[in-house]
């Protein structure tokens, strides 16, 4: 396949600042794939990005952005056994070493030398060797793009729940998740369709109305800014509270809440990342004789990738509830605009046809 010249890409060039380039497109070299982007989903992440015009340890401007991508190989590189040209796949966003000591157990989202994949906001993406022989994986035939770019947010939560030591609770115990973002959204699909029954907490009923159409069994509109423990609590069956609490919020206030949310032994879940130097007080008495684990989550694993992208392939998972709407690259800004401005869960990009 002869490959153009150039292509079309949305360049962060500072805090809320896009520019719309023409770029070379790169053949890839040794190890290397070039696929076509077909659908790359906007997420919390990039707003953050996009805000800030660049990310601290990842991306610095002007540079380009996205992360969230599913894609048709266009060119492969020497070497290149495992995708043919024309294959339809998803890419992870990092790629870990598998050789240090965390991936070694297992661990690979905190590997000492993970890799990052961005610039899904573009016609092209060039993939990485590391990325194409461990991160790179065909879709299955009946599930189309935009679901598939899901798989990187979806492989997060399915991390977020394997924290969670659901193997300890009944079927259909409850589960309270703080924030109806994405996110949080893709816990309430994820652990309903697990057969756990969600309480999903937002202040935003629109979103509510999500989480109820993903399968949450009770929803209920709090207020910002935390002190809603006993609001959601007055909810639960068991006025304990809930065996395991979810933050996906990440507001140190509603991190306090999810703590005071479970029952003696519960699990809290804390999934939604502060800012740095972020300080939460907790009460340390509770903590103490009650039991209460506290963990802090991040990110995903290989086996997670695999496991979401199978999820979405099942047409019972309410997926595509997140997809607010389609728009071209030239019009990435004012996506990232709609989410800023909670108009949009999600927006899909795509190269213009
Ligand atoms: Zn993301
Ligand atoms: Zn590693």
């Amino acid at each position: 396949m002869t490959l153009p010249k150039n292509m079309i890409v949305a360049m962060l060039m500072g805090p809320e600042q896009i520019e719309i380039r023409e770029v070379p497109v790169v053949p890839p070299s040794k190890g290397e794939l070039l696929i076509s982007v077909e659908a790359a989903t906007t997420c919390g992440t990039d707003v953050k990005v996009f805000r800030q015009g660049g990310h601290a340890r990842m991306l610095h401007v002007p540079t380009l952005f996205g992360h969230e991508v599913s894609g048709r190989v266009q060119a492969v590189g020497k070497g290149v056994q495992k995708f043919l040209e024309g294959d339809a796949v998803v890419v992870a966003n990092s790629s870990p070493c598998l050789d240090c000591d965390y991936c070694n157990m297992h661990r690979e989202n905190l590997c000492r030398d993970l890799q990052y994949l961005n610039g899904a906001y573009a016609e092209y993406l060039l993939i990485p060797e590391r990325f194409v022989s461990r991160s790179t994986h065909k879709i299955p035939n009946k599930l189309n793009f935009s679901r598939a770019a899901l798989t990187e947010p979806l492989a997060c939560v399915l991390h977020g729940i394997d924290a969670c030591n659901l193997e300890n609770y009944e079927i259909g115990s409850e589960i309270a998740v703080y924030g109806g973002g994405p996110i949080g959204l893709l816990f309430v699909g994820a652990l309903a369709d697990l057969g756990f029954s969600v309480i999903l907490a937002d202040p935003n009923q629109s979103r509510l109305d999500v989480g109820k159409a993903m399968g949450a069994k009770k929803v209920i509109q709090i207020k910002r800014d935390g002190g809603q423990a006993d609001v959601v609590k007055s909810l639960c069956q068991n006025k304990e509270g809930t065996w395991v609490a979810i933050d996906a919020t990440g507001q140190p206030a509603v991190w306090e809440d999810a703590v005071s949310t479970v029952r003696p032994g519960g699990i809290v879940n804390l999934f939604g990342g502060c800012k740095p130097q972020t300080k939460v007080s907790l009460d340390a008495h509770l903590l103490h004789y009650s039991e209460i684990t506290v963990k802090g989550v991040y990110h995903h694993r290989p086996d997670t990738v695999r496991r979401a992208l199978k999820l979405l392939a099942q047409s019972r998972f309410p997926a595509d509830l997140l997809l607010s709407a389609k728009m071209p690259i030239k019009h990435a800004e004012k996506a990232l605009r709609m989410m800023m401005a909670k108009e949009a869960l999600k927006v899909v990009i795509s190269a213009e046809s």
